[in-house]
């Protein structure tokens, strides 16, 4: 469970693509009366615009659930990215290669990609997860596992396992004796 997927990243599915079947469906017909019409040559302009009209409104939704798909995948992507770093910022240079490197997708600038992280950020697709626009820096909002940082060292003096901080410098709990 990614907790950096925003609400927007949940949608169900097979209602879009239910509704993708109906729409299609509804466009064709339109479609077909529209070269019905054509066929038939009627003159009025006023058919042709109803009819294109008709064609417009079945079609915009089936291109707005297909873009929110895609809007979906790519924030699954960052939060992926989001999850699977360490640390609690990254630069946007380091979003940018770890996108390119999941996605193949080498034309995003750093521009495009700071562009696309306020935005997913803004709607909804992204959460617990900040842009800052001065340092050029994506902040998490949760705290990264501590677990990750931990190390167990053995004391050289009496053999003790000691789990201590990487890099932090701290003396056995045995003995008393300092770890490195
Ligand atoms: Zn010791």
């Amino acid at each position: 469970m990614n907790d950096y997927l925003g609400k927007r990243s949940f949608r169900i599915n097979a209602l879009d693509y239910t509704l993708i079947v109906l729409l299609s469906f509804m466009t064709i017909v339109s479609i077909s009366v529209l070269f019905e019409d054509i066929s038939f040559g009627i003159s009025e302009a006023i058919d042709y615009i109803v009819d294109i009209t008709f064609i417009a409104v079945f079609a915009f939704p089936i291109y707005k659930i297909i873009m929110g798909r895609i809007t979906q995948k790519k924030a699954q992507t960052l939060a992926l990215i989001m999850y699977q770093n360490p640390d609690s910022a990254m630069t946007i240079t380091e979003v940018q290669q770890s996108y390119i490197s999941k996605t193949g997708k080498v034309a995003v600038t750093e521009s495009a990609m700071e562009a696309m992280l306020i935005r997913l950020i803004d709607k909804y697709y992204l959460k617990n997860m900040n842009y800052d626009i001065a340092s050029h820096n994506l902040i998490s909002l949760i705290e990264k596992a501590p677990t990750a940082s931990f190390i167990t060292v053995i004391c050289k003096n009496c053999g003790a396992q000691n789990r201590i901080i990487k890099g932090d410098i701290q003396v056995c709990q045995s003995c008393g004796n300092p770890l490195n």
